[in-house]
């Protein structure tokens, strides 16, 4: 598409998208998609779901937007559906996933100095990502996003992520809080280790710290949890949550246990943060996911996709590497083929998938979809696959 007016901040797929019914989405064309990307992990019902379509459009007739000096019941309501499914505390809502994390980021500012006016240091991982804005962009531990924006926010430090060793090597008194992402997502699927997230939980606890947990990718039913701390065991004090949890509607939020809730009137707001629209779309999806064996059936389906993709891996041993994740939350390793080409080839062959660091090509399809979608997006990998030789060379 010819382009006067949008900034170039994406290299975008030569295609313009339409509409969606399920797992599949149509460019203006009429030409099909799979699609294995769900708008980086926010689609999770699918496109045009029933009821997610007649939330919105009730709500719309009723009321979109209202100040936050109000009260509106949906706003209410999905705080509550949120927090008897986390844990005891509060929820503040937000957006985007980038102020869920500058929302936590001034949590635990607050926290620390509530202490001791020294202790406001924040440590995240090397390689993670918490988002745009300046503090989650901080956060971030990729020098890459850095590079030009610097100064960036003072009192952030990084750790080595999976390894206890360095975490415990950057923890004193001074730390308010840890952010960590239970599964990486932007730098490939990563999962962070049993040991890891335990040993993050005693580390905070010795040293006063605040746990926050960054589950904007990782949350909302993709790993067959609800969210996937629970699939650990390990509990944080703050979890930030997005993506998913509009279904596609931007909403965001950080529910903050009892001892982490320090905000006061006037500490922090937002003018469009949990207004009644997308909160009514929070709360169709809340109750769709929460259905008796809903999330059972993401865990089944992911089980599914992973042996598949090992099978197929096994036929293409010299250009796939390692496959991670859990749930429909997919990470497929390349080797000799950069993920950039393979998802180019995915898409001429009809099938939407994300790339990610780490030469990963990223799955993360609806939670909606159907053991036959999973099979033709499995088909259409693995005709990719074959139009490369061994050396990673395009030989179709
Ligand atoms: C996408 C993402 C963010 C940023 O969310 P936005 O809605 O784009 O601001 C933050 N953290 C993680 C783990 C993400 O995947």
């Amino acid at each position: 598409m010819k382009n006067n007016y949008l900034m170039n901040t994406y290299n975008r797929f030569p295609v313009i998208l339409d509409h969606g019914k399920g797992s599949v989405v149509w460019d203006k064309d009429g030409r099909s998609f799979l699609d294995f990307s769900s708008g980086i992990a926010v689609n999770i019902l699918g496109h045009s779901h029933k009821k997610l379509v007649s939330a919105i459009e009730s709500q719309v007739r009723k009321l979109v937007h209202c100040s936050n000096l109000y009260w509106t019941e949906p706003q209410v309501e999905l705080a509550k559906l949120l927090i008897e499914n986390t844990f005891e505390g509060k929820v503040f809502f937000t957006n985007s996933g980038t102020e869920a994390n500058e929302a936590a980021i001034k949590l635990s500012r607050k926290y620390g100095k509530k202490k001791s006016i020294s202790k406001f240091r924040i440590l995240s991982a090397v390689n993670s990502f918490h988002g745009r804005t300046f503090g989650s962009l901080t956060a971030t531990g990729q020098e890459k996003y850095h590079e030009y924006f610097k100064p960036l926010v003072a009192g952030f430090d990084y750790f080595e992520f999976n390894s206890e060793e360095s975490l415990r090597s950057k923890m004193n008194d001074e730390v308010c809080a840890v952010i960590l992402e239970p599964i990486q997502g932007e730098s490939g699927i990563v999962p962070a280790s049993d040991d890891f997230l335990n040993a993050a939980r005693v580390l905070c606890d010795h040293y006063g710290a605040l746990l926050i947990f960054d589950e904007v990718q990782c949350g909302m039913g993709r790993t067959g949890k609800l969210f996937a701390y629970q699939k650990y065991g390990v509990k944080p004090d703050i979890l930030t949550i997005a993506k998913g949890l509009g279904g596609g509607v931007p909403i965001g939020a950080v529910v903050a246990s009892n001892k982490a809730d320090v905000f006061e009137p006037g500490d922090h707001g937002s003018t469009f943060g949990g207004n009644p629209l997308a909160c009514s779309a929070g709360i169709a999806v809340m109750r769709e996911i929460l259905k008796d064996g809903f999330l059972k059936r993401v865990e089944d389906k992911g089980r599914y996709l992973m042996k598949k993709l090992e099978g197929i891996k096994k036929i293409f041993p010299s250009l796939i590497g390692d496959l991670r994740g859990t749930g429909l939350m997919v990470g497929v390793e390349l080797k000799n083929i950069s993920s950039r080409d393979f998802v180019n080839n995915c898409f001429d062959h009809g099938l939407l998938t994300v790339p990610s660091g780490r030469n990963t090509v990223r799955l993360l399809p609806p939670l909606t979809v159907k053991k036959v979608e999973i099979d033709s997006a499995l088909k259409i990998i693995a005709e990719v696959l074959e139009g490369f030789d061994r050396t990673g060379r395009n030989i179709q």
